[in-house]
């Protein structure tokens, strides 16, 4: 049986995807060994624009070029997968999607800014393609990248967590650092999948992960304003990565 053609990509992005994937030190021989990798960049020359059964895609799509490059790859590949937070959700590159790209431009790169460069707001690419898995993390969890890997070369029904980070936190009994300690902690809201990482190191998480499914955005909010946070503060910190619900002043 030919092995499963894969292609890894990156829009715009920081690589730490592609990176987690070459940080399996242990397993990057057996994957090498169970796929024909026609395009890496990151990892190896020679690339190949062809045919693939699997293209892993990290990053946002900020520009025209990115939109693009999705598409011809969404074009050859039987199954698209969003790799990474920005992928999935778009991540911290949406949080100027408030402020025009034009008075961004000219904001960082002088008068002439947005004459030179080609910037979109950032999305992430379920609003232009396809995706048929998110793989979620900042970067993604190794863990989950195998697991994921190995039911798909296996034919595997794939799980992947779809509840909140406070349920790995209490079962790693950790004290909330939420509710006991007041501390901006954006557990309840966030996916789990990195077995509460940061509050196990007395880190309240910053929601990394992307959102939960169905999060109670009006709960967490107003444990937050009990706590004597501002609504202005409660904003900032949820747009840190994705969490952009349309909070209103508690009446
Ligand atoms: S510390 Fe954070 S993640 Fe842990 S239970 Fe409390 S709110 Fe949830
Ligand atoms: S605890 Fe939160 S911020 Fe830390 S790695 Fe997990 S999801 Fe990300």
């Amino acid at each position: 049986m030919p092995k499963p053609r894969i292609g890894i990509y990156g829009l715009t992005s920081c690589a730490g995807d592609q990176l987690t994937i070459l940080n399996c030190e242990d397993e990057i021989l057996e994957i090498a060994s169970r796929v024909d990798i026609k395009s890496f960049c990151l990892a190896q020359t020679g690339n190949e624009e062809t045919k693939l059964d699997i293209a892993l895609v990290e990053g946002t799509v900020s520009t025209q070029k990115d939109l693009e490059r999705l598409r011809e790859i969404r074009g050859r590949a039987s199954i698209l997968v969003a790799m990474g937070t920005c992928a999935c959700w778009g991540g911290m590159y949406t949080m100027r999607n408030d402020i025009s790209r034009t008075e961004l431009l000219k904001g960082v790169y002088g008068e002439n800014g947005d004459k030179y460069f080609d910037s979109l707001p950032a999305q992430p690419l379920k609003n232009f393609v396809k995706v048929d898995l998110p793989i979620t993390g900042c970067p993604i969890e190794k863990k989950w990248f195998l697991r994921i890997f190995k039911a798909f070369l296996h034919g595997d029904i794939i799980e992947v967590p779809n509840f909140s980070l406070c349920s790995e936190c209490k079962l790693k009994e950790n004290e909330c650092l939420l509710v006991n300690r007041g501390i901006f902690c954006l557990g309840p809201i966030t996916l789990a999948g990195c077995k509460a990482r940061c509050p196990s190191h007395n880190i309240p998480c910053i929601g990394c992960h992307g959102p939960v499914d169905e999060a109670n955005y009006a709960a967490e909010v107003n444990i937050l304003l009990d706590k004597e946070y501002t609504l202005e503060e409660i904003k900032r910190k949820m747009g840190f990565f994705v969490f952009n619900p349309d909070i209103k002043q508690r009446q």
